[in-house]
């Protein structure tokens, strides 16, 4: 009887062992790696890029559902500070770590760029885009590739062609920063799970205007209704996701403009989806004007001497000194 016991405790434990190596197996793999670094190319200074392991956030925490359903496998997020250009050099190593670390942690299912979009290194035209070819040149075509940026991002041809799915903040200032990152997460877990993979459509419309932080704000106009149709498209039948980036003035390269991205399975949506946005864009692109009164530093000096107003702030029209 004893013996009987234990042999069924020990059927119980190699079941358990069992399911729960294959629980793990189905896992899909999704590595993630970005870079999250905006800087002027008006800044006379360099700076190095530097690679760091990410924590998860906490909607993908060990106890929650998003977190348990995936074996998340994290490379480096490249940073720095608000600056000058990043140096090529650092570049180069940031990128090749990023790349050993991925490919120690190979296969992948699926991919997350956690990506700003406002990257300048010298010598190189799109960061970015660079980035994301060298991995897809590891990871390989198959593994679903998420992106999600800041909507002062530029999101280029590169950026665009090695995603398959992509979305971007819908509010300036950006307090819907994190939802919009679990969005773009969700709907690679949803696209997954389903099995309906990669849509089928991705529309890409660049819109040759660039503003800066400080006209575009979505709590005023124009741009509160020109992001309030975003919603509108995604809800589209057969449309996945939509965004519009506004871009980053304070790179001045070529890649940095505003841009339209639609994805999702009905042809005839995104096209239509996407176009929408980007006329909307175009057609208001000159209503676009700062949110308070600008002038040259010294006539802002002159004034808060004058005023009686305390404190009287002065913003620097670079969104923060040097951008970032
Ligand atoms: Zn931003």
């Amino acid at each position: 009887m004893k013996i009987n016991l234990l042999l069924l405790n020990f059927c119980l434990l190699a079941v358990l062992f069992i399911t729960d190596a294959s629980a793990q197996q189905k896992k899909p793999r999704i590595g993630i790696a970005g870079i999250q670094i905006e800087n002027s190319v008006f800044m006379p200074n360099r700076q190095a890029i530097t690679g760091r392991t990410p924590s998860l956030p906490a909607y993908l925490s060990k106890d929650s559902v998003m977190g348990q359903s995936v074996i998340w496998l994290p490379s480096l997020i490249g940073g720095g500070s608000g600056r000058g250009p990043v140096t090529r050099e650092s570049f180069e190593a940031f990128v090749n770590s990023a790349l050993e670390i991925i490919r120690s942690n190979m296969p992948y299912d699926a991919f997350w760029f956690y990506n700003h979009g406002a990257c300048s290194v010298d010598g190189v035209d799109d960061p970015e885009g660079e980035f994301m070819e060298r991995v897809r040149a590891v990871i390989g075509n198959d593994a679903l590739v998420t992106t999600t940026m800041d909507l002062h991002g530029n999101v280029s041809w590169r950026v665009a062609l090695y995603s398959d799915l992509i979305t971007t903040y819908r509010k300036a200032p950006h307090d819907d920063a994190v939802e919009s990152h679990r969005r773009g997460v969700v709907n690679l877990l949803e696209r997954l799970s389903s099995g309906k993979g990669r849509p089928a459509y991705k529309a890409w419309v660049a819109v040759p205007v660039l503003l800066s932080g400080e006209w575009t704000s979505t709590r005023v106009e124009p741009a509160k209704s020109l992001y309030a149709m975003v919603p509108e498209v995604e809800s589209l039948p057969g449309v996945v996701d939509a965004g519009i980036w506004i871009g980053y003035v304070w790179g001045d390269e070529r890649r940095n403009q505003g841009v339209v991205m639609v994805v999702g399975d009905n042809k005839g949506q995104v096209e239509s989806g996407a176009k929408k946005l980007a006329q909307r864009f175009w057609d208001v692109r000159r209503q676009f004007s700062l949110e308070a009164p600008g002038y040259p530093l010294e006539k802002c000096i002159d004034l808060a001497v004058a005023s009686n107003k305390r404190p009287f702030l002065i913003s620097d029209m670079g969104d923060n000194p040097g951008g970032g």
